[in-house]
């Protein structure tokens, strides 16, 4: 196999704000490049992961991923209550210490920013699995490639992002990478406790990016290509009243599917609570399940970008 030097494309992955098109195009691919190789070509790096909170996908997607390019993965979940976090120690020297046992740091952290907080110390690539209710871009970067995949492009499509959007961290970076591509449309679908956020709808408004806020689900997703739902993010709420404000009338069900476009997918970043009734699971147009799959793939390519390996000719 011949193989040529490739340079590092990412110092580190803590927002979807540095991704640009091209670099959206690159991730998306070398994903599909990607997908379903297994080969050594990170033989000899180490992965940590380091977990402040809890996680399946995200966790195992990305050791999945670091295995199947012929790395190692050590690591730690829970670390609040297992690492030296309850001795009181700072995640600045937590990351200063982890970074002498690893080549690529993927973070979960329960605090907005601690994923930037800890790139501005670490020698090492971080990588943001989920700041609190900050953002998740590699989720939002799987999100983007299963849309890719499942309608063959982003431009011009139609996206309704639905649920906890205030502190749902995929929706937040699902919408950022969503304003690099032309003619898109957003419909930000909740009730007033749980909308998106003005940060995002400002920005929005900066690119030119139409969009509708509404607690409609049934009239936005008549013509819609996407609907990606969301999980009430029950952890953040500090106040019960709000938590029980927050589905309204959200949820996915049969006879919600009968509006929607026979061209339309339906997404989850998972896992899901009542969101989306399971009776919707043998409905083609449910996505959700190929979409927790293709996070390896996106993954994978994550890796190979932050660590600057070779790759096949
Ligand atoms: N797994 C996603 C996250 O970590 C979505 C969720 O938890 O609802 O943000």
């Amino acid at each position: 196999m011949v193989t040529t030097a490739q340079p590092r494309l990412l110092d580190h992955v803590v927002s979807a704000h540095q991704f640009d098109r091209d670099l959206l195009e690159h991730v998306v691919a070398r994903a599909s490049a990607l997908d379903g190789v297994r080969d050594r070509r990170l033989d000899g790096r180490i992965m940590a992961t380091l977990f402040y909170e809890p996680s399946t996908r995200t966790r195992l997607s990305f050791e999945s991923a670091m295995v199947r390019l012929g790395g190692s993965v050590i690591g730690t979940e829970a670390a609040r209550e297992f690492s030296s976090a309850i001795k009181g120690e700072t995640l600045e020297d937590t990351i200063r210490m982890v970074e002498a046992y690893a080549d690529v740091i993927v973070l979960r952290h329960d605090e907005a920013g601690a994923a930037g907080r800890a790139a501005v110390v670490a020698r090492v690539p971080i990588v943001n699995a989920g700041d609190g209710p900050g953002e998740h871009p590699t989720q939002a970067l799987l999100d983007l490639f299963t849309i890719h995949r499942e309608l063959g492009r982003v431009d011009g499509l139609h996206v309704v992002l639905c649920g906890d959007l205030r502190h749902g961290r995929t929706a937040r970076s699902l919408a950022l990478l969503l304003t690099r591509y032309e003619g898109v449309r957003m419909s930000f679908v909740a009730p007033a406790v749980v909308q998106m956020e003005p940060d995002i709808l400002s920005l929005l408004e900066t690119r030119r990016v139409p969009y509708t806020v509404t607690d409609n689900l049934r009239g936005a997703v008549t013509d819609c290509d996407v609907v990606y739902q969301t999980r009430i993010q029950k952890e953040r709420f500090t106040d019960p009243g709000e938590f029980g404000r927050a589905r309204g009338d959200t949820r996915i069900d049969a006879r919600l599917m009968e509006r929607l476009p026979q061209r339309a997918i339906v997404m989850h970043p998972l896992p899901r609570v009542d969101e989306i009734d399971p009776e919707v699971d043998a409905d083609p147009r449910a996505a959700y399940f190929r979409q927790a799959r293709n996070g390896v793939a996106v993954r994978m390519a994550l890796l190979e970008m932050l660590l600057g390996e070779t790759s096949p000719a």
